[in-house]
């Protein structure tokens, strides 16, 4: 596995990575067999950012990590079953960019960049553009946020928070911290996995100043975890930041049991403490990433027993239509195979879900 990577002239700062990253059809068919043409035409519709770190991790053509950043004519394949935005996130948006489900806590969508623009997001639908969220959007959500006496956690998401620069996100972080009734917050990010250099030792500081703040990270693969990504959760931890994983269970990249358990161990050795593994949800441009439940259930059964339960995340379904997140437990009766899957969310409101 490849140690630091670093440019011919030995600058490997975080945007110095950023601003090297592949982001055109040419570039990639020069150092990628890529097919040119099918490149152009997904990123017609969806971005691609490849950066230099994450580029020097992929091994194999079609391999788990290719798979999650190389375009593929698949993005492109209709499917009726799936939207832009079954999980109904902008009707629960009561200001841009800020999605309230839950009565105790609010997802921010702070940023619309990512270090890298993952083939299976779930929000393709808002990645890439820049100037999605302005300084003014993001006011906006802080006055909302401060109008809600029951908003006691603040998930920042989006994209990426992290892909903001340092003075933007202390200035937002003390925002928060302001607010009264405002517990704790969360940061979502993919930069220790997909850019671990973005983790610098002043972020860091700059963390140290907002506890409690939660970081959870999403890992796919334990191929994503090198010396220098392992370097980026351990200061995070060393500073009293406690870390999750919310992996997201993909075909060909993790859908194997013994993939998924090697991830969840070395998540483990690196003080990330796995948190959700995610059933893809129905995203357009993601049906070939998506498995059926069975095989979650199957990775779920295989992991506990087989390994700490330390290392065992809650295996969770979103809801279409705003329904919220439930957990999916794996059938130790036996059953029938199901056609049509139903399920009840916290509300006890019913909901069908799309199989495979
Ligand atoms: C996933 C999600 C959350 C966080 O849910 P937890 O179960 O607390 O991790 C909050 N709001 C929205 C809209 C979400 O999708
Ligand atoms: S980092 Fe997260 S938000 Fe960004 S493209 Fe990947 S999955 Fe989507």
């Amino acid at each position: 596995m490849s140690d630091i990577y670093t440019l011919s002239n030995g600058d490997h700062s975080w945007q110095r990575l950023l601003a090297d990253s592949i982001v055109t059809p040419e570039a990639l068919s020069r150092i990628m067999p890529v097919d040119m043409e099918t490149v152009r035409r997904v990123m017609q519709k969806y971005p691609m950012r490849i950066n230099p770190y994450f580029l020097s991790l992929i091994s194999e053509k079609n391999g788990p990590l290719w798979r999650q950043c190389i375009p593929d004519m698949e993005e492109l394949a209709q499917d009726i079953a799936l939207e832009p935005d079954p999980l109904w996130e902008e009707p629960q948006s009561p200001v841009a960019g800020l999605v309230h489900r839950y009565p105790d806590r609010v997802l921010f969508m702070v940023s619309s960049q990512c270090a890298m623009y993952c083939r299976h997001c779930m929000r393709k639908r808002r990645v890439g553009p820049v100037g999605l969220m302005t300084e003014k959007d993001i006011d906006r959500g802080v006055a909302y946020i401060r109008s809600q006496p029951d908003v006691r956690e603040v998930i920042l998401s989006g994209g990426d928070p992290l892909l903001l620069p340092d003075d933007r996100i202390e200035r937002l972080l003390s925002q928060l911290h302001d607010i009264p009734q405002v517990d704790m917050i969360r940061i979502h990010t993919r930069t220790p996995c997909t850019l671990p250099q973005r983790i610098t030792g002043d972020l860091v500081a700059l963390f140290r100043r907002f506890a409690p703040l939660y970081i959870n990270i999403q890992f796919n693969h334990p191929d994503e975890i090198t010396q220098v990504s392992a370097r980026a959760c351990e200061s995070l931890a060393d500073a009293g930041i406690p870390l999750g994983s919310q992996t997201v269970l993909l075909k060909g990249v993790n859908d194997d049991p013994e993939v998924m358990m090697r991830l969840m161990r070395e998540l483990l050795k690196i003080r990330v403490r796995p948190y959700y593994l995610h059933h893809a949800d129905p995203i357009e441009g993601t049906r070939h990433f998506r498995t059926s439940i069975e095989t979650g259930k199957q990775i779920m059964i295989h992991l506990r027993g087989r390994m700490s339960g330390m290392g065992v995340p809650h295996y969770m379904i979103d809801l279409p239509q705003g329904g919220g997140k439930i957990p999916i437990l794996p059938d130790y009766g036996v059953s029938g195979k199901p056609s049509k899957l139903m399920f009840r969310n916290f509300a006890g409101e019913v909901y069908d879900y799309p199989c495979e």
